[in-house]
């Protein structure tokens, strides 16, 4: 516990030193980033109903999947060393389970690209707000004796908030055992394996394609594409998706991986648009 605070005011600390890059060169120069593509996608989830209505959606399917795999009949159908297995949901955290348009909000009104200083910040806050239908969908599997494990790319800092955070809005059984985090690797793969390794994995549920298997892992668009096509099967079933228009991996796959300026990055997405 003091070690892991310890760690943050350390990494606090080299933040305002200015190892984050981008937004010193932006403070630097007094200039804040033109972040105004970013207004749609934030708006779409803040205010349009049709994302409430698309999260309720994931929610109500993944459901609808576990009711399925609940049923006895379908148990039998499983391999025999996995009948007896209890069962475990993966879900991500961040604009799967927790809503943290507020903080992309804020960058744009700011002209602060993302940047582990304000993201930190805003987590320590310990605000986001649930998105529509997880709570409840969460719990419900709870009750039925799955265990839910929390995998997410948030910073093992940040850790105590984020339990904190996601108690506070209503899911239970969230606890340091549960909740695993980033430490070394982004890959989710070694963190999946914990969550099957004494359960059978129902289903995962994400914002991001990362989320379910690394077979998407630093592709191009058009491989992300053929990907996606190849698993089409699992979606709406064991892989459960929710829009996130703001940020993820299907943008940084238009920027090539690449760490590219501002200017570079709306140069990538202008030439990536197709046109007629
Ligand atoms: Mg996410």
């Amino acid at each position: 516990m003091r070690k892991s605070r310890v760690l943050w005011q350390f990494i606090l600390f080299l933040l305002t030193l200015g190892v984050s890059v981008g937004s010193l060169s932006a403070q630097q120069s007094g200039d804040k980033a033109d972040l105004d593509y970013q207004v749609a996608a934030v708006l779409y989830m803040q205010k349009a109903a049709e994302y409430r209505a698309l999260s309720y959606q994931a929610y109500n399917l993944a459901r609808m999947r576990l009711d399925a795999d609940l049923d006895k009949k379908s148990v039998k159908k499983l391999p025999k060393d996995q009948r007896k297995l209890p069962r475990s949901i993966v879900v991500d955290i961040d604009e799967t389970v927790l809503d943290n348009s507020p903080a992309q909000a804020y960058g744009i009104k700011n002209g602060q690209p993302f940047n582990l200083q304000a993201w930190y910040a805003w987590g320590e806050m310990r605000k986001a707000k649930a998105l529509p239908g997880a709570v409840e969908f969460l719990n419900y599997a709870v009750s039925k004796g799955v265990k839910v494990f929390y995998i997410s790319n948030r910073d093992e800092v940040q850790k105590a908030a984020t339990i904190d955070n996601l108690k506070s809005v209503g899911f239970a059984d969230v606890s340091a055992e549960n909740v695993l985090l980033r430490t070394s690797e982004s890959s989710k793969d070694a963190r999946r394996a914990i969550a099957g390794g004494k359960h059978r994995i129902v289903m995962l549920l994400g914002d991001n394609l990362d989320d379910f298997t690394s077979a998407f892992e630093r592709k191009s668009v058009a491989d992300r594409f053929a990907e996606t096509d190849k698993a089409r099967l699992e979606f709406g079933n064991r892989f459960i998706v929710l829009p996130n228009a703001m940020y993820g991996t299907w943008e940084n796959a238009i920027y090539e991986y690449g760490r590219l300026t501002e200017a570079q990055k709306a140069e990538k997405r202008a030439a990536a648009l197709e046109l007629p």
